[in-house]
């Protein structure tokens, strides 16, 4: 990204986790998997816009999408885990839809969703393409690579497995296209989410290559 520049350990740590996920060009690190979920999507989302997200769903996710992205005027529409047809319909069935949400395996259900096939009905929504946004902070960049299914972003509580040691707390936000980061990069600037440096530090002990 050409952006000016955070500070060197978010860089070094952005550098260091990007190669572990299969796919991504870039990676943007904040100091929450909340806070990495809400300014993916208020970078994307606008008052009048539709989100379609994958339920059960963390609970943090849930409400921020029904206690605040609703009475800001964004329409949550919920579709059942793993249910392929009834995302489909979803999808397909609402106008405006800028984001398709998919947590697989679902938070705390363990249900997984087809993402490919998620993908494919993003491609045939009514307004245009929605960003479709996986999160992956279940199964993590070892297991699961949503990039490579056509996915647009890939999101992570870095809280748990991707720091493993339930000390910190972390988000990280990955895709294949630096454009799409780059707002994301901006508003984290002005949301002040991005992780600490000493967090960026401890992150870098777990994933990085010393
Ligand atoms: C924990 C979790 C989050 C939220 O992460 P925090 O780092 O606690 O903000 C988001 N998504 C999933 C699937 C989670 O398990």
């Amino acid at each position: 990204l050409d952006l000016k520049a955070a500070y060197p350990n978010a860089e070094i740590l952005e550098d260091q986790i990007c190669p572990l996920e299969t796919g991504a060009a870039n990676a943007l690190v904040f100091n929450s998997g909340m806070a990495a979920i809400m300014t993916a999507l208020m970078t994307v989302l606008q008052p009048g816009d539709a989100i379609v997200y994958t339920v059960p769903i963390y609970g943090g996710t849930q409400h921020f999408i029904q206690d605040f992205l609703a009475p800001w005027g964004v329409t949550g529409i919920p579709a059942p885990a793993g249910a392929t047809a009834a995302i489909d319909a979803a999808i397909r069935g609402a106008s405006n839809v800028k984001v398709v949400l998919i947590e697989t395996p679902a938070n705390p259900t363990i249900i997984m969703t087809d993402i490919r096939a998620a993908v494919e009905s993003a491609a045939a929504a009514p307004s245009g393409p929605p960003l479709v946004m996986v999160d992956n902070t279940l199964l993590g960049p070892a297991f699961q690579h949503p990039l490579s299914l056509g996915a647009d972003l890939v999101l992570y509580s870095a809280t748990k497995y991707l720091s493993g040691f339930s000390d910190m707390i972390g988000g990280v936000v990955l895709s294949s296209d630096p454009a799409l980061l780059r707002p994301m990069r901006s508003k984290r600037s002005l949301f002040g989410n991005i992780l600490q440096p000493d967090e960026c530090w401890a992150e870098l002990r777990r994933t990085g290559h010393p």
